[in-house]
């Protein structure tokens, strides 16, 4: 395709992008296009009037294509070249490859030598406008007021020196050739101090990040693992009330545009929230965030970006200010920290605070303590929450990550916008293999290998699984397809590799174990302690108290910890965090499991429910100080200690753990655990697990409601069932999961808005399986995706209905779904609305229709649908006789499709209700319906 068919087929899906830029952004795109003289002065000016950035985006792409294949191609190249978006790129990509070369510059004039070089001087000019104008006033060109209005604080610092070019350019060649002079002879003698030790800050603190980003430190114990090879972008999900209004609840954003104006809940408020369960990339994705900036790559409207880990302020035992928070955590200015400091708090729309980890503080939010004062020392945790609130630095951004159990209503007050990280689509960890591997061969045959295993497919989702997958490959090959099929097995698998890579002789599993069973147990102590009292960095004191050995660190799950680097700290004085909090939680796991000191009580007090409880929160963060006393107590303290303890733990690390021992006593890894006095104990401890596990869900079916007159019975399930069940699953055993559901008598099973993915919908099909009688399956706005489809197939015939709105769907997954419910009989309805169909899936419900003389609804509302997917339907709709609910709401089927619909149903005895809500059906198709409706006398309702 041209770029100039390219532009206009895909008009929409350009306004759209550009419609989501920051007006810098767009303002970089026209710099470009100035530069190679592609906008003349006037269009440039018409364009880049103020208004609404769609009509601007319109305006442009109106000239743009006006002026042929050549601009066409400039405009796609400058677009790419400022506007780093994933889904720019699958546009681009998809359809059309842009040349690389841009126009060479001619021009002598100096006028025209600064419009060619606009975008570098722009960036040049950055920091250097009061020095640049300070010469031009004192010369004559400038008046004070053009000085002070180029400088005006609305602008960012890239606007301000594009005022300055522009300016430039009204008063003559003469001006622009003193604006050119001072650019060469940069850096020039008359910037002012102010400038330059700004400067200086930014330049140390752009490397100190760019150095600290650039590899995943995570791993440092074991491997050099540079960010750049291996990243791949996340799926991130805006959902809200406002994306509501435009007829669409949640929408998919690249990393670089999460500032943008999409999702906003409060404009009030500064603070975007990224939340992800454990393992998702939220860590990953912020470091990404300092990379881009410190490598020039991406956010280069702000002028200083600062990170921190909150597992650090929980060390933090001294009051602070803000200026010690930011030099003396974060990077320290080298002189004239005052003018720095100054220059931070008088530009706050200039910055960014990183807070990665927000669920690993100790006390939860609170906004009872107000403090305002940039000088006055507080606790760290004060000084964030009011960070976070905007009662100290208003206006600057801030990023928060967290797992969702962290976030309260509390906290959701001072949110700007919370976007959903899902970890990886089934093409993401495609590229992601293809990363790692370079060898393309073998990335193929591990792809195969996971795409041929379902359950591992669906585990890849979550990146941290992916990579283990990855480094694993090897022995997961050698094991068969089967082998590595719940999260235990991936975690027993990097068990065995980090061992191999120790002992370098080939053992089997067993034996490997067994031969380091004192370093399981050391580490596995200092896991478990650290979870009870949400201690996640450990000191060399307490690892020593753990019996921890040099040894036992060089395994490589203990790394020296990041986000605690005591700068000030003796060599010795190292600390260490494990290479992951779930890799935390295995090791705890194993400890309960492998440990016959271990009491009844502290496994019952694992898998119970408990409500979440500020007030044990505090009371676990009052305990934390006292922890390292702890780990050189009896056997019988030992036991107290952990049936108390547990009540503490932070709730999702429990459930992580809790589902790490139901797998490590399942009986594909009991044996494989160790010698046969023990293995007694551990079938004992099997059989408790069971029995609680067993006992928690039908306590939760009694539960429900009875069903009331009329209606059907109905279970809203509690977060705590999706991991109920998850824990059944990691047992992998059937008779379990056939007690623990059997008894379930509801008709339907609603699930909504529970962080249901492809691992939850493994677990999910491998217990609901074995219902007794169908149920309605209500999974809508979940993260269920293409993965999750396959996952869920094994439990379609015990659904009468399945509802997935919202959930990321594509025509590859439908294809799975409709392939399966063609033979699944129970099954009668499919609620799709808002997912990501296009015609391309109109063929497979066509085949349903035609296939299902059973089948009853169809809700397809929201997606991609045009006039070409209505009219494969059509034909479907035509050879079917049951169906009696047919929803298209917010589709483009338009006049076309409305026509082949009512030409359909002419002669149809079974619809009852349709709607072709929002389709831009013209006058040609309300006729043909209404001569349809002369016919059809069946239909009641039609939208
Ligand atoms: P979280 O903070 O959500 O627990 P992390 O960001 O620490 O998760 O991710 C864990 C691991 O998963 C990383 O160390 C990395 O190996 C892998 N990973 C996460 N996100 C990505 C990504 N976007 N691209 C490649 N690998 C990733």
């Amino acid at each position: 395709m041209n770029a100039d068919q390219l532009l206009k087929v895909q008009r929409h899906k350009f306004i759209t992008i550009l419609g989501r830029v920051s007006v810098e952004v767009f303002e970089s795109i026209l710099d470009h296009l100035l530069a190679w003289d592609l906008l003349s002065w006037e269009e440039y000016e018409h364009v880049k009037s103020p208004g609404v950035l769609s009509r601007s985006s319109r305006n442009l792409l109106d000239i743009v294509t006006f002026k042929g294949t050549r601009a066409c191609e400039l405009f796609i190249l400058a677009l790419e070249d400022v506007i780093h978006s994933s889904q720019l790129t699958d546009l681009i990509l998809g359809s059309y490859k842009p040349p690389e070369e841009t126009p060479e510059s001619l021009s002598s004039l100096p006028s025209q030598t600064l419009q060619n070089h606009r975008p570098n001087i722009v960036r040049k000019l950055h920091g250097h406008v009061a020095a640049v104008l300070e010469i031009l006033h004192r010369y004559g060109h400038f008046s004070k007021y053009e000085c002070d209005e180029v400088q005006l604080p609305i602008y960012t610092p890239s606007q301000q020196a594009r005022k300055l070019l522009d300016l430039t350019k009204a008063k003559g060649e003469d001006t622009a050739q003193m604006l050119l002079d001072y650019i060469e002879s940069e850096p020039g003698p008359i910037k002012p101090i102010h400038g330059n030790a700004c400067l200086k800050y930014q330049e140390k603190l752009s490397s100190t990040l760019a150095a600290q980003s650039r590899f995943l430190t995570n791993y440092a114990g074991t491997e050099n693992m540079c960010l750049e090879d291996i990243y791949v972008d996340c799926i991130l999900e805006v959902s809200n009330i406002a994306a509501a209004e435009n007829g669409c609840l949640s929408f998919l954003i690249g990393l670089e545009d999460i500032f943008g104006s999409d999702g906003i809940l409060n404009k009030d408020a500064d603070t975007v929230l990224i939340t992800g369960e454990a393992g998702s990339g939220k860590s990953t994705s912020l470091q990404q965030i300092q990379q881009l900036w410190a490598t020039k790559r991406a956010f280069q409207d702000f002028t200083f970006v600062f990170a921190f880990s909150c597992r650090r302020f929980n060390f933090i035992d001294k009051p602070i200010s803000l200026q010690m928070l930011l030099f003396e955590h974060c990077c320290w200015p080298d002189d004239h920290q005052d003018e720095v400091f100054q220059y931070i708090l008088d530009h706050p729309e200039e910055i960014i605070f990183l807070f990665d980890g927000f669920d690993e503080f100790k006390l939860q939010f609170t906004d009872e303590e107000r403090h305002c004062s940039p000088s006055k020392p507080t606790t760290a945790l004060n000084l964030i929450f009011n960070l976070l609130q905007g009662n100290l630095m208003k206006n600057t951004k801030k990023v928060m990550t967290s797992r969702p159990n962290a976030v309260t209503a509390k906290l959701r007050k001072y949110l700007q916008k919370e976007i959903t990280l899902k970890g990886f689509s089934p093409e993401r960890i495609e590229k992601f293999l293809k990363k790692c591997h370079s060898n393309s061969s073998s990335a193929e045959r591990i792809l195969c290998f996971v795409e041929a295993n379902s359950a591992l497919h669906g585990l890849c989702h979550v990146p941290f699984f992916c990579w283990i997958v990855s480094k694993c490959h090897e022995q997961l090959m050698q094991n068969g397809s089967d082998f590595a099929r719940t999260m235990t097995d991936v975690y027993l698998l990097i068990l065995e590799h980090f061992l191999l890579h120790l002992t370098y002789n080939c053992q089997g599993t067993n034996e490997i174990l067994q031969s380091h069973i004192a370093t399981v147990l050391h580490l596995g102590k200092l896991a478990l302690d650290g979870l009870n009292s949400c201690c996640y960095i450990f000191s060399a004191v307490q690892l020593q108290e753990a019996e921890v050995s040099e040894e036992d660190i060089s395994l490589g799950f203990l790394v020296s910890s990041h986000s605690f680097s005591h700068a000030r700290n003796a060599v010795n004085n190292r600390n260490y965090e494990f290479l992951h909090i779930t890799v935390q939680c295995f090791f705890a796991a194993l400890y309960v499991t492998l440990n016959d000191n271990v009491a009844q009580s502290t496994l019952r007090s694992l898998f119970k429910h408990r409500q979440e409880n500020p007030s044990v929160c505090m009371m676990s963060a009052a305990c934390c100080k006292g922890w390292p006393l702890y780990c050189c107590q009896s056997h019988e303290e030992d036991k107290r200690r952990s049936e108390t303890l547990l009540q503490k733990a932070e709730m999702s690390n429990v459930q992580i753990t809790a589902s790490f021992v139901s797998g490590l006593l399942s009986g594909r890894h009991r044996d494989q655990m160790g010698k046969s006095s023990l293995f007694q104990k551990r079938s004992k401890k099997y059989r408790l697990v069971k029995k609680y596990l067993a006992k928690c869900i039908q306590k939760h079916f009694v539960s429900i409601s009875p069903a009331i007159g009329g209606e059907k019975k109905s279970l809203h399930a509690l977060p705590e069932f999706v991991w109920w069940i998850k824990c059944i699953y990691e047992m992998q055993d059937n008779d379990l999961a056939k007690e623990a559901v059997s008894k379930l008598e509801v008709d339907h099973l609603k699930l909504t808005y529970c962080g249901i993915g492809p691992v939850e919908c493994t677990a999910l099909a491998y217990a609901l399986k074995h219902l007794k009688s169908p149920v309605g399956l209500q999974l809508d706005y979940n993260s269920v995706g293409d993965l999750g489809i396959e996952q869920l197939l094994p439990c379609l015939d015990i659904c009468h209905s399945i509802y997935l709105r919202g959930n990321d769907i594509s025509d590859q997954g439908v294809s799975k779904l409709v392939d399966r419910a063609l033979d699944s009989r129970n099954l009668q309805k499919i609620a799709l609305f808002h997912n990501n169909l296009t015609d391309a899936c109109a063929q497979n419900f066509a085949k349903l229709l035609k296939h299902r003389d059973n089948f009853l609804a169809l809700r397809l509302g929201n997606n991609h649908l045009t006039a070409v997917g209505a009219e494969v339907l059509a034909e479907g709709l035509k050879q079917s006789n049951s169906i009696q609910y047919l929803g298209l709401w917010g589709n483009k089927i338009g006049g076309a499709g409305a026509c082949a619909l009512a030409v359909a149903l002419e002669n149809n005895t079974s619809l009852l209700w349709l709607s072709l809500v929002g389709n831009n059906v013209d006058s040609r198709g309300a006729k043909a319906l209404a001569l349809m409706l002369k016919k059809n006398t069946v239909l009641e309702e039609l939208w």
